[in-house]
């Protein structure tokens, strides 16, 4: 039993926490969703049905083959040794109970599926508990993250803005994909990640670097499904934009459609729902699989198939506004149905200038998170 839940004024603080957290849910879920008390974990099983760890319909037989890639990364796993410490071991067994991996027999292969997708939750969380606004507000609107997401940036305007927020994406995905073959490269087999127990908060763990960064760009290929309007032949007609959304000062014609929540959702007994989550699983295997062939060994056809796997995700069709319903997407009207609010209440309240400086009411804001934060800990500690 964890201290918080001993006494009504410890209780009383939590759920003024959980309270907060919720009023700023919209902060919280950007992108498809991944698994916290408020939500449901689309990330984390589109990644497995990929995987092919979850059965249908999260997985399906006519995904790239992810084995050769399980095979190089589980081999990697063995040779290095599993982390003996006590909190690596807690976030492999914590993961295993959270998504049902206790399946996978090979230890050594479920470590590799726990650092994918502790990757593919990082770019949301960072590894921080949820309770930390502070840190997760300015997380999520950072302009330089937007890109981790498949968001505009509150730089990319007009048209020009959204070939831009495109291109930034695709390279969100790429440096990610970088980096997991560098690592790999020179090595690199546990390194320190930050994982966040339920009810206890973050840690630091050991997970295979390599796998962690590739979960990571499986989000933001991921978020290219919930974060823009697509045609009929799933070409980007626009990206939606979050972070001037949240901060009240978003112009349509200039900003681009707020983020929606609705489009967040994946409920496999949704059409639409489905449509996305299939395109992100069938996206999100072909782009590991590519990712395989790199770690595998340099070669130009690995280079090739990385690109045939991200045309797709990053194709758009320019010329489409508004004006036109962006190019009479279909998306558009569930878009519509789930607009991301400017963040109402007052402990979220904050209004940055265009320019992106800081105002008081930030600042404010985030002390008073960080004073609940702390005072939340002081309680926990007694
Ligand atoms: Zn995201």
């Amino acid at each position: 039993m964890t201290t918080l839940s001993r006494g009504p004024s410890r209780r009383s603080r939590l759920a003024l926490l959980l309270a907060a957290a919720l009023a700023c849910t919209p902060t919280l879920a950007s992108a498809f969703h991944i698994g916290t008390p408020a939500s449901e974990p689309c990330h984390e099983r589109i990644l497995l049905g990929a995987l092919d760890v979850l059965p249908p319909p999260w997985s399906a037989a006519d995904d790239a083959d992810l084995e050769p890639l399980l095979a190089l990364l589980t081999e990697r796993a063995r040779d290095a040794g599993l982390p003996g410490d006590d909190a690596s071991r807690a976030f492999v067994a914590d993961l295993s109970r959270r998504y049902g991996l206790g399946h996978i027999e090979d230890p050594h292969r479920r470590a590799v599926v726990a650092a994918l997708v502790l990757g593919v939750r990082g770019p949301d969380t960072g590894g921080f508990a949820i309770v930390k606004l502070n840190e997760l507000r300015v997380r999520h609107i950072d302009d330089g993250r937007q890109g981790n997401h498949a968001l505009r940036r509150s730089t990319d305007d007009g048209t020009d803005g959204v070939r831009a927020a495109v291109a930034n994406a695709r390279e969100a995905v790429e440096r990610r994909i970088d980096e997991a073959t560098e690592r790999w490269r020179r090595g690199e087999a546990f390194a320190r990640e930050r994982w966040s127990f339920a009810l206890y908060g973050d840690v630091a763990v050991r997970a295979l670097g390599p796998a962690v960064r590739l979960g990571e760009a499986a989000h933001a290929v991921q978020d290219a499904y919930t974060h823009t309007l697509r045609d009929d032949d799933l070409r980007v007609v626009t990206v939606l934009n979050f972070v001037d959304a949240v901060l009240d000062r978003d112009r349509e014609s200039r900003d681009g459609l707020p983020h929606s929540d609705r489009l967040d959702r994946c409920d496999p007994n949704d059409d639409f729902d489905r449509l996305r989550m299939d395109a992100a699983r069938r996206a999100t295997a072909a782009v590991l699989a590519a990712a395989g062939r790199r770690l595998a060994g340099p070669s130009p056809d690995a280079e090739a198939t990385l690109a045939r796997a991200l045309d797709p995700v990053f194709a758009l069709r320019t010329g489409c506004s508004r004006d036109d319903g962006y190019c009479g997407s279909a998306w558009l009207k569930p878009a519509l149905s789930g607009q991301t609010e400017p963040i109402s209440i007052w402990i979220c309240a904050a209004s940055p200038g265009r320019d992106g400086g800081d105002t008081p009411a930030l600042l404010a804001g985030l002390l008073l998170l960080g004073a609940l934060g702390r005072r939340l800990q002081r309680a926990r500690r007694r």
